[in-house]
């Protein structure tokens, strides 16, 4: 059912939430442009401007990673200020009601962390770009940190001490997807009586596979997305509204 207007959305949504004790939701971009993040991927998006570079790139040669993190510092006033949305806070609440048991996102901007979920119970498909890792040691850098080095070394990227490339805690493209966040994803699919995909196209592998799945072992299907997706036809409620409009009532303090 698509809902035709935004009370219907909200009092369906209510219903299926109050009959569900396990509620998985998987969020996309779309639950971060009210808080200012651009959508990589949409079109005019940061993507489509400038191609991504390929991790096999960054790798490479010294100057894609010394452009890597240029871009990244160019995005940090846009990431510093953000602040979680009202789809953020609605999550949350759930959340503090016992109903989520974890959640698994494709955003890299650690909103949903800021919002008050346990780090550990955000299961980050593409991972995070608010902090950066040595590739080979796994050593945990802060922006800031790195951001210094690579001002006071006139734009070149530095190195962890064990002479590993440090980059952000992010998957990029042509970079392998992480097993085990993989797993957990899988495994909060399958366990949920409700999976609510927010603000995602559903168009990305592997996130194409996850309603499906969760459809399969029986849980409602709901789809809140500004535009329609191939899986509207399977869900239980598709809603095509703003989606902090959508979730502001379920805000809970
Ligand atoms: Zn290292």
């Amino acid at each position: 059912m698509i809902a035709p207007d935004l009370d219907t959305a909200i009092s369906r949504l209510r219903e299926l939430i109050d009959d569900s004790q396990v509620i998985v939701p998987f969020t996309g971009a779309g639950i971060s442009t009210e808080c200012g993040i651009p959508d990589f991927r949409s079109p005019g998006g940061l993507w489509t401007r400038n191609q991504p570079i390929q991790f096999d790139d960054f790798l490479a040669s010294q100057e894609m990673r010394d452009e890597s993190w240029r871009r990244r510092f160019a995005m940090e006033e846009s990431f510093a200020a953000a602040k979680p949305g009202r789809g953020h806070q609605a999550l949350a609440s759930l959340y503090r009601g016992g109903r989520i048991p974890g959640l698994v996102t494709q955003n890299i901007d650690n909103l949903h962390q800021a919002s008050g979920f346990d780090a550990a119970d955000v299961v980050e498909l593409h991972g995070n770009t608010t902090y950066a890792l040595c590739l080979d040691c796994d050593e945990r850098y802060e922006l800031a940190w790195v951001r210094e080095k690579f001002e006071s070394g006139q734009g070149r990227a530095p190195d962890c001490a064990c002479g590993g490339y440090i980059k952000t805690a992010t998957v990029s493209f042509g970079q392998a997807m992480p097993a085990e966040a993989m797993q957990r994803a899988e495994d909060l699919t399958r366990a949920c009586e409700l999976f609510l995909a927010i603000g995602t196209s559903l168009v990305v592998w592997p996130a194409a596979g996850f309603p499906l799945m969760a459809k399969r072992n029986g849980a409602a299907l709901v789809i809140i997305n500004r535009e329609p997706t191939e899986f509207d036809e399977l869900a239980d409620l598709v809603v095509h509204n703003d989606i902090g409009d959508v979730l502001a009532p379920f805000i809970t303090r």
